[in-house]
């Protein structure tokens, strides 16, 4: 009789396999690493040997430098590769550009590790797709039933507006650097919003890769006009990452309206807190009936749940006869999504 913790145990360097000797994102530097996506508390530098989509190994290497292991190795979703007795496989997890849930076979137990994941569309990435399991392994940053997404296309739809009522101001958009970024400009274009965007130089490099990988991000121009007046950016949307927001790089812009993409601007006081005055709901993670909704779809026997709020999530596993348990791993943070 074999437990899936024979399986999959956390340790504190993150998800270990035994049969297959690897981890799946490791917080601290490992012999071999499966990595579901590229944001940085899911792939780390410093791991010996990768193994992850293509996609995800081409954005480590442009946050780290080619240097960011010592072995790389392309996993093609949907199809399978041995490793030790374990037999492994990556299908699209839905939440940014290479993202990817993973999924652990061995002795007739599947387990999938779902990394960071979302339901609903994205023109920047491969949707996710359900993959029957015996344990799903769930993140829950938005596990509790306030958080419910609104329609991204009406979130979109208030910028628009502020830059129709607002001909005069900047619009400053707080965008996570890899994923949400790139959505919100897509998401503009798709509108038929087609002035220049401008982004803030941390960006640039992801945005150049997403444009590279077929999604058409149209005309976007540096933040950092030399010599340029404020009134240069008058009316102009203008993306960059949080942190940028709260430095003197914020205050060249003329009357700025501070706008915030996130999950998180559901929270109006985290809104307030950050000065932010047109939030933006829009998330690269499941909402509260994406997450069970998704748990419901899949019917795992046994639902494992980590980093974020996992006691509403175990809570509704019971009321439903749903085997479910806490993973306690530490060291992932979304935060700015
Ligand atoms: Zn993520």
């Amino acid at each position: 009789m074999i437990r899936p913790e024979d399986l999959l145990r956390p340790m504190p360097e993150g998800l270990y396999c035994p049969p297959g000797d690897f981890y799946i994102d490791p917080v601290r530097p490992v012999d071999r690493a499966l990595v579901t996506h590229g944001h940085a508390d899911h792939a780390r530098p410093g791991n010996a040997r990768v193994m992850a989509t293509r996609q995800t190994l081409d954005i480590m290497a442009l946050r780290y430098g080619d240097a960011f292991c010592a072995e790389r190795q392309v996993a093609k979703l949907g199809e399978t590769t041995r490793i030790g007795d374990v037999t492994v496989s990556f299908h699209p997890a839905g939440h940014v550009l290479g993202s990817a849930q993973i999924a652990v076979e061995w002795k007739g137990l599947r387990i999938v590790a779902s990394g960071d994941y979302k339901r609903r569309a994205d023109p920047t990435c491969r949707s996710f797709e359900p993959v029957p399991c015996d344990v799903f392994i769930t993140e829950a940053t938005f596990a509790l039933p306030v958080f419910r997404h609104p329609d991204t296309a009406g979130e979109i739809g208030k910028l628009l507006d502020s830059l129709r009522h607002f001909p005069e101001r900047a619009h400053l958009v707080g965008a996570y650097a890899l994923g949400k970024a790139q959505r919100v400009i897509k998401h503009l274009r798709d509108r038929g919003y087609d002035e220049p965007i401008y982004i803030h130089g941390a960006l640039k490099k992801l945005c150049d890769y997403y444009q590279s990988q077929g999604v058409d991000l149209g005309v976007l121009k540096p933040a950092t006009v030399e010599g340029g007046r404020k009134g240069d950016f008058a009316g102009a949307v203008i993306v960059g990452p949080p942190s940028a927001f709260a430095d003197k790089w914020a205050r060249r812009f003329p009357d700025p309206v501070a706008s915030f993409a996130s999950g998180w601007m559901r929270v109006r006081q985290r809104a307030r807190q950050r000065g932010v005055e047109l939030p933006l709901i829009v998330s690269d993670h499941c909402d509260w009936d994406e997450l069970t909704e998704t748990l419901d779809e899949l019917a795992p026997q046994e639902v494992w749940v980590t980093h974020g709020r996992e006691e509403a999530l175990l809570r509704w596993c019971e009321l439903r006869q749903r085997r479910a348990k806490p993973l306690h791993l530490v060291g992932y943070e979304d935060e700015a999504e």
